[in-house]
Order: C-alpha cells, then structure tokens, then sequence
C-alpha cells in the first residue's frame, strides 16, 4: 500500500487508524522475528498516537497528510524518552533527550512511529553485519543481506511492516539498501535536511533521507523533513519554487540523462549491465535523451572517503567515553583511573569495525600523516565535486548503478572489509559532492531486487524524484 493509498482508506473510513496499528503489530510479532528489522518496537506511542488520530476523524477535523502513516525510524535518529542505541554496545542502554529536527516534524505531521530499525553500528558498514545488536535478512531472501547500514528500515518497508522509514545516509547507506531490498531511497543534498538529533557519523557526509514503497512516497516524507534547522548551521531553506508531488511531467521528458563512463567501464555483474541497459531504454521511450559524461576521478572516491570518513568518525565518537550516555560497565567495577575506564569502556563497547575507522582516523589526521592523507584527500574532494559540476554542464541528471550485484549472501563479506568498502563505489561520490541520490527499483525481471540510480544537481531533488515518478507511472512493474 502506498502513503496516498492509506490516506484514502483512512479518511474514507475503510479502516481506522487503531485497526491498522493493531494489524501491523500482528504482522510484526509474526514476521520480524525472522527478519530482524527492529530493535525496539514502539507500541504504545503508536497506539496512543492512532487512538488521537481516529478521534479526530470522527470528529470530522482536517488532518495533516502524513496523519496515521506508520514510519519506522533508523536506530541513529532520537526520538525523545526512547533508547536509542545506534546498534552498538556503548549505547545499549541510553535513553534519548530529545527529538531530532526531523521527528519534531513528522509529529507534527501526526504520523506514527512503529520502531526503532537496526542497522550497522553507528551506521558503519553496507550490510547491517556489523550491529552489535542483531542481524537483518533481506525479506526478499532469507539467505542474503538487507544491504546497510540503514538495513533495518528498508528491510521494513520491504517487509511491509511499515509505509515508510527514516535513515541516513553517509556513503550509501539509504540507497544501497533500498536497492537490495527492492524499495525506493532517498540520499537529499548536503543540508537539506536538519542532521539535528542524528547522531554523528561523519558530519561532511551525512544526510537523513526517506524510504518508501513510491517514489511518491518518497517525496512525501521527503517534503515533510527538509527545510533549514536553527539547530544545524549546514541546513539550508527548502526551496519553494519545486513542486515535488506533482510534477511537471512534460517538462521532465525534455531532460536529458548523463551516463558517466566511468561507472558503467568494469566491476557490475552481468545481470547488472543488462538491467541498466533496459531501464535506459525504459526511460528513453519515456522521452528523455542521454549523453556521454565523464567523471574523470571517480577512481579516488573510494580512497577519498576512506580517509575523510574515518577522519570525522574519530573526532566525533570520541564523546562515547563510558561516562557521558550511559555506561557500559557493571556497576560494581572501580577504575584506577579515568584512562583505564576510557580504556575499558571504548574497548568493550565498541565493535571491531568502529575501531578499525576511529584508528585509521586518528592515523590519517596525525602530525607526520595529515598533509599526505586528510589534506590530500580534501584535495581530491575538490576534483570530485568539479567533475559533477562539469558534468551538469551537459546533463540535467545523471544516471547511474546503485551497486555492482544484488544483495550478497549473509557472511560472504563479513571477513573482507576492503571488499565491502568496494559495495559503495557508485554511491559514495555523491557524498563526497554533496548531491541529491535517489535509489530507485529497475522495472525489470530478475531474481533479486535491483535499483538504479538518478544524481542531480545541488537541490534539486525535484528533478530526480519527478523523473521517478514519471518512470513509475509510465512503466509497468514486470510480470512474474
Ligand atoms: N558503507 C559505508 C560505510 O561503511 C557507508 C555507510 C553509510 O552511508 N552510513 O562507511
């Protein structure tokens, strides 16, 4: 079911919004505990929330848009008086404070929050392996990943155990997801939305975005959350002027595509290729033109992120200290110093990804190292973001993979962080730009979900998402 779907069943009273809850919570108990989409489920917020929502319904009050829609929210993003873990061990326990600047607003939109959503620890990872938490299985096949690190909430809307869900995205972490699990993901621009109560990852990269079964949907949320934030200076005024729900579809057929060789030259599987080359021509009979671009450093992308990312990481988690947040020690245990609690806290709450980047981090940002590696790397940032910008001289939108293959099996990459850094070479440039992404299903025959990827302009969500929404209007989903 759709966002717009629900609506209407709602207001026309073909269900209320308690019967929905208490229909999805049936559902949930039965399935995820299979899936494993959810850390923490938030049934009586809901309830409470859906028992406010019918009163106001039978009292034929107008509601806001988002009224009743059940979201399911990625374990990074607070949500006052609830715990809020980021899957990892030193925040096991820790209850949030407050709300972030994008759950202040979807209360507002009276939505209701299902749960909280598993995910890599501090959203570090490509396949939600690395929670200390749990695993996440694709709903499509149990055998496989949900991708990562937002694996959780897209396992969730796929699962249909929500209409939609938050999470973030630092290098791939909505739409390499929502790619393997066969729904819709947005990564916005850098400062479109309040990154205000997401707790920090690496704050040049990350975004919070939307999942959704629509690219409708998506614009839906995506409208509800963005906007500037007094509480994060890098947020910037949503811009009026795009009409992101309904679209100027004649406009958007005269739009021409840019297909950057270098993502298209080696490493995509066979079936990859072949999906690409059929949603290209989709889209060509939509009306849409391509042209060749070049995005000459796309080879350092992966290189540059793995040395700016880590950067941050090391800087921003040094506040888990296992003092500040909650403890993570027994309570009988006595430190000799604070050093040794230090020690004793980050060393047995924090897991073996997380140090491996808050190591590689301090090391690149070091006296001796940081003009070789962390400068050099903001260097090459540079060249990456000019490489788009010259890009879109020629194209309005670029069209890309999402990834090289379909979801991989659980535990074939576990071992192998370097081959799991190389799961997000298409994503991780449009961080590293701070461009808009939108991970979209390909309406084409294949075992495993398959995405593909539109990247526009600065701000220019409008552009990606309407293209989108046209592909779905216009393309029918492949028969079985
Ligand atoms: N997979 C990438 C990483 O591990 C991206 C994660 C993300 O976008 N949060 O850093």
């Amino acid at each position: 079911m759709t966002i717009s779907e629900f609506n209407k069943g709602l207001r026309n009273k073909e269900f209320s919004a308690s019967e929905a809850v208490k229909k999805l919570y049936q559902k949930i108990k039965s399935e995820d505990p299979t899936i494993g989409a959810f850390l923490t489920l938030l049934p009586d917020l809901a309830i409470a929330q859906a028992q406010k929502i019918d009163s106001v319904i039978a009292k034929g009050e107008n509601l806001p848009p988002l009224a009743g829609v059940p979201l399911a929210v990625k374990d990074i993003i607070l949500i006052e008086g609830q715990a809020c873990t980021a899957a990892s061990k030193i925040l096991e326990h820790y209850t949030a404070s407050y709300d972030a600047t994008v759950i202040k607003k979807l209360k507002e939109q009276e939505v209701i929050f299902v749960g909280k959503t598993n995910l890599d620890e501090f959203a570090m990872g490509s396949s939600t392996e690395n929670s200390a938490l749990q695993i996440t299985r694709n709903p499509h096949d149990l055998e496989r990943v949900p991708g990562g690190s937002s694996g959780g909430s897209a396992a969730a809307v796929a699962a249909g155990f929500a209409l939609g869900a938050l999470g973030s995205d630092t290098g791939g972490s909505i739409r390499q997801p929502a790619a393997f699990c066969g729904v819709v993901g947005l990564k916005p621009t850098y400062g479109a939305v309040s990154r205000y109560g997401l707790m920090a990852m690496a704050s040049s990269l990350d975004q919070i975005g939307p999942f959704a079964n629509s690219v409708e949907d998506a614009s839906l949320l995506f409208q509800a959350i963005r906007g500037e934030d007094k509480f994060d200076s890098t947020s910037t005024p949503a811009d009026d002027g795009q009409d992101l729900i309904a679209p100027d579809f004649s406009a958007l057929k005269n739009m021409t595509l840019g297909i950057p060789s270098e993502y298209f030259e080696s490493g995509m599987e066979n079936n990859m290729a072949k999906a690409m080359e059929q949603v290209k021509e989709q889209l060509q009979d939509l009306g849409v033109k391509f042209v060749p671009v070049s995005l000459p450093h796309t080879k350092y992308s992966l290189s540059t992120y793995y040395i700016i990312q880590p950067a941050e990481v090391s800087a921003n988690l040094a506040r888990y200290d296992g003092v500040r947040y909650e403890g993570v020690m027994p309570a009988e245990y006595l430190p000799n110093d604070l050093q040794e609690l230090y020690f004793e806290s980050r060393g047995k709450g924090l897991g073996a990804e997380v140090k491996r980047r808050i190591i590689l981090g301090t090391f690149v940002l070091s006296s001796g190292y940081h003009d070789a590696y962390y400068k050099k790397a903001q260097q090459v940032r540079a060249l990456i973001v000019k490489d788009f910008e010259d890009a879109f001289q020629k194209a309005d939108v670029i069209f890309a993979p999402v990834t090289p293959h379909t979801a991989f099996k659980i535990g074939e990459k576990s071992n192998d962080p370097l081959s799991m850094y190389l799961e997000d070479a298409y994503t991780l440039p449009v961080n590293i730009a701070g461009l808009p992404g939108l991970s979209i299903p390909a309406r084409v025959k294949s075992d495993m979900p398959i995405g593909f990827q539109l990247i526009g302009k600065r701000f220019r969500e409008a552009d990606i998402l309407g293209l989108g929404q046209l592909y779905e209007k216009e393309i029918p989903p492949p028969s079985l």
